[in-house]
């Protein structure tokens, strides 16, 4: 396509090939989620852009640099394509007033829109699987998520991934923690990349996520919340590990944990793989207790995290655990015009009877039909020719099998099937 259209930079098609596994994993979310009593929410994709600098915070890479925001011409409305969808997520619960009837185990799933440089484990398009538990300020509930996460890998046949935990402490901690850390920058000013100088006073705690490996050793040496922790954030980190401890799932402890989002305190935690190169965190999440506060709501404590899609697709893929659709049980083969009428009445008839069922579209030869009937990867061909109309009945070919085809009445066809079925796999 010399001058043709093309999709924009870093959205990406998912080709037939490619979206049955995306059905299979979309439909163990939905009996994953089920399984905990998640209930799905659907929000919009744009929203006002204000959403998003409020909740994520107006010094992250987000709101700087990765938004797809525009005006609204017809009344100049600054609008955003969702970059994630807690923000979103918490506007319609409190504009619902869902919490009103209790805390809220919710879920969505969808495209979010981020401004960043393509490659293979980012896009500007990519999906996520988010679950928020609102109204909850245990840590029972943090446990819960995590473990939840724990069996779908297991669903999903992946392995190897590394879970890493973490606290932000309260505002007060990070409030501390702030001041130790902007004086320790300031006696390395030199060092510091040109992003985190700029946010050496506006939003110190960002330095400690930068991707700059010349920033690592910097960073590395830099003091640990851990100190500054008030003792009921410690209590609810120790509880978290002990439940973890108590339902065997392995964590490490990393005190750098701070995510790339401002919403977080207390709990944030990571799913790491070591095979997707630097896009290796696969699910990442975290405990946002002032964030219904801060969006207008009434006062409520929260956590959840969300995942993207095409990472853990990558690893179901490099683990064999892909999926194609599978070829057509029976391809119909028909002529002649009487007869067609006849074979679209036994294409229903056989799919009413549960099977998948292809009805040759486009004329042809017998020889021609046939050729496609095979090449479409069907288990049988049930040829409909004048006889056949004649006597209410098929002829069952099987195209995989050296069985002899044979002309049956249609309505045994099914039995049929199925009792070859049944005898092959015994
Ligand atoms: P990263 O550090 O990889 O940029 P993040 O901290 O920005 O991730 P979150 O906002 O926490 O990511 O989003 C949760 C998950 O969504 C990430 O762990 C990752 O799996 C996925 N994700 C985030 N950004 C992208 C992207 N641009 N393309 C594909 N997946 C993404
Ligand atoms: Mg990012």
């Amino acid at each position: 396509m010399a001058n043709g259209i093309k999709a924009i930079r870093g959205m990406n098609d998912i080709l037939p090939h490619e979206s049955y596994l995306w059905l299979h994993f979309e439909l163990k979310v939905q009996q994953w989620l089920a399984a905990y009593g998640y209930r799905n929410i659907r929000t919009p994709i744009v929203e006002q852009t204000d959403l998003f600098v409020r909740s994520i915070g107006e010094v992250t890479d987000i709101v700087e640099k990765e938004m797809y925001t525009f005006v609204d011409h017809l009344n100049n409305d600054s609008l955003t394509l969702r970059p994630e969808g807690t923000a979103s997520c918490v506007r319609a619960v409190i504009e619902h007033n869902l919490l009103y009837s209790g805390p809220q185990r919710l879920y969505y799933t969808g495209p979010m829109f981020r401004h960043e440089r393509p490659q293979k484990g980012r896009y500007r398009q990519f999906h996520q699987v988010g679950v928020e538990a609102l109204g909850f300020a245990g840590p029972d509930i943090d446990a819960e998520l995590i473990i939840m996460c724990a069996r779908f890998w297991q669903l999903l046949g992946i392995s190897g991934l590394r879970l890493e935990i973490g606290t932000l402490g309260n505002a007060e901690t990070r409030a501390l923690y702030r001041s130790r850390l902007v004086k320790y920058f300031e006696q390395h000013r030199e060092a510091l990349d040109e992003d985190s100088q700029r946010r050496l006073h506006t939003n110190p705690l960002r330095i400690l996520d930068s991707k700059n490996p010349l920033m690592h050793k910097l960073i590395e040496n830099a003091p640990k919340l851990i100190d500054d922790l008030d003792v009921e954030s410690c209590e609810h980190f120790e509880t978290l590990q002990s439940i973890l401890r108590g339902q065997g799932i392995n964590f490490e402890i990393n005190l750098r944990l701070v995510r790339g989002l401002d919403y977080y305190n207390r709990t944030v935690f990571e799913w790491v793989t070591d095979k997707l190169g630097a896009q290796g965190t696969v699910c990442a999440g975290g405990r946002y207790d002032g964030l219904i506060a801060q969006v207008g709501g009434k006062p409520a404590p929260a956590c959840g995290f969300a995942m993207g899609v095409e990472r853990l697709l990558a690893l179901m893929q490099d683990a064999d655990n892909s999926v194609d659709q599978p070829a057509p049980d029976i391809y119909i083969v028909h002529q002649g015009e009487q007869v067609t009428y006849y074979a679209w009445k036994c294409a229903e008839f056989l799919r009413d009877e549960g099977f998948n069922v292809v009805l040759h579209c486009g004329g042809g030869s017998f020889k021609t039909q046939m050729k496609k009937a095979d090449a479409s990867g069907a288990s049988y061909a049930v040829i409909i020719g004048d006889e056949e109309l004649k006597t209410e009945e098929v002829t069952l070919k099987p195209l995989r099998e050296a069985i002899a085809q044979a002309r049956v009445k249609l309505v045994i066809v099914g039995e049929i099937i199925r009792k070859e079925h049944s005898n092959l796999t015994t």
